[in-house]
């Protein structure tokens, strides 16, 4: 690829410009990396962890061990990692249907949760699929602030006043929404309010996109239950499939007998082979972490520096890995994907196009040309085409081949302006 003077200019200028912000990723990146090297060495990995297990899986130590691990990364008692989980959403459906009883209010304080969990909670017109309010649990939700802080103390007198409230969910990224992201810190302040309160409530974190962005994960500020994909940050760009759940040793019962069936939980689930790139993809994922976050940053200056209102800005901190960029126009919007697409390692040739993606209220244009279908810890760009008309763009599995992809963006959306301006 080439790219324009002007461009090769702003990407030397965002470099020198970011030296400070890299060191900061490259620190995190090491602590963490130590944090699993530790883990690896007391929990003894060795070659016999990555054999292969059939059938029901039964004693399979690997799988056995993998889960220990997780767990005491993400800051938990317990934890289960499956390949067998499709999907994050399958990973947090798991876990909803796992801890809520009929009768029972689920209750989010963080405003509304990603779009595929709406029919997972049946507030998506869907009654009689079997979703969370066919089974008699409700649904209540709280927004945040405008500044992007909780509203406490509304939170908290709901708590009081409604003491069918049984799971208080916090999504920690923004997904798809014009929000910032939680840091652990802010979970930590509420989820210890919530807990003064109602010992009695489980506090769930849709953890997709900010493992390993910190030194400390929501299970160490106090969460009941953690979730996230391997397709995102603990896979390292490595694990072919699946998603994690981490919690309190009670939480991960409910949620295991929701992933197997009752009285079975983890005791089964054979491997297949994959635990071997469930390991090393959880060895890469700080280092594959600081490659999406150098190349979030880099988007982050390049496009502010274009005139793009972007979020996170360069020099903000930063709780996730996702970059997001105001497009302007639906024309904006797909141009930028193109670019991606065109700045990808595999799939560079194709032309994404908008689709109904089912579990999407909009239609939606995904820019993907990752090993792994669908991985968004890979160069990865979406959105959903409604004004603003966000692109929401993540990943990078190298620092080098992301900062080419978002280059190809810029190049991409500037001539679809020379394109405007000429009609
Ligand atoms: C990706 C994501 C999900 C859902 O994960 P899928 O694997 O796409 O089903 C849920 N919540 C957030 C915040 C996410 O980023």
């Amino acid at each position: 690829m080439q790219f324009s003077k002007e461009l090769t200019r702003l990407s030397a200028q965002a470099e020198a410009a970011l030296a400070g912000r890299f060191a900061e990723i490259e620190a995190t990146a090491f602590a963490n990396t130590n944090r699993v090297m530790d883990a690896f060495r007391a929990h003894r990995v060795s070659d016999a962890l990555f054999q292969a297990s059939s059938g029901y899986g039964f004693g399979d130590k690997g799988r056995e061990e993998l889960d220990s691990i997780f767990a005491e990364l993400m800051g938990t008692e317990a934890a289960f990692v499956r390949h067998s989980i499709v999907s994050g959403t399958h990973a947090l459906s798991i876990g909803l249907f796992g801890l809520l009883r009929p009768g029972d209010v689920l209750y989010s304080v963080a405003g509304k949760p990603y779009d595929t969990l709406e029919q997972v909670i049946g507030i998506a017109g869907n009654a009689g699929d079997g979703s969370l309010a066919d089974f008699g649990v409700s649904y209540r939700q709280t927004d945040l602030n405008a500044d992007g802080s909780f509203r406490t103390e509304e939170i908290l007198n709901n708590l009081k006043t409604t003491p069918q409230i049984k799971v208080v969910f916090i999504q920690r990224s923004k997904g798809y929404l014009n929000r910032k992201t939680l840091s652990v810190e802010q979970l930590e302040k509420l989820i210890s309010a919530v807990k003064a309160l109602r010992k009695d409530v489980y506090v769930v974190v849709d953890n997709c996109y900010g493992e390993f962005v910190e030194a400390r994960e929501p299970g160490h500020a106090g969460a009941d239950l953690v979730i996230g994909s391997l397709i995102k940050n603990p896979g390292g760009g490595m694990a072919e499939c699946g998603a994690y759940l981490a919690g309190t040793a009670r939480a991960v019962e409910l949620a295991s007998y929701r992933l197997t069936s009752v009285g079975v939980g983890v005791e089964q689930g054979a491997t297949l082979g994959q635990n071997k790139s469930l390991y090393k993809g959880l060895f890469y994922a700080p280092h594959t972490v600081a490659q999406a976050l150098k190349t979030a940053l880099f988007a982050a200056y390049l496009f502010e520096k274009l005139g793009y209102t972007v979020e996170p800005r360069w020099d903000e901190p930063r709780y996730d890995i996702i970059q997001t960029v105001q497009t302007g126009s639906a024309e904006g919007l797909c141009a930028f994907c193109r670019g991606i697409q065109k700045g990808s390692p595999v799939d560079a040739f194709v032309t994404p196009e908008p689709w109904d993606m089912p579990g999407y209220s909009d239609r939606v244009i995904m820019a993907a040309g990752g090993f792994t279908q669908g991985s968004s810890i890979e160069l990865s760009a979406d959105g959903p085409l409604r004004a603003p008309f966000t692109a929401f763009f993540q990943g990078g599995l190298t620092y080098e081949s992301g900062k080419l992809g978002i280059l190809s963006a810029a190049a991409e959306l500037a001539a679809e302006q020379e394109k405007e301006k000429a009609k």
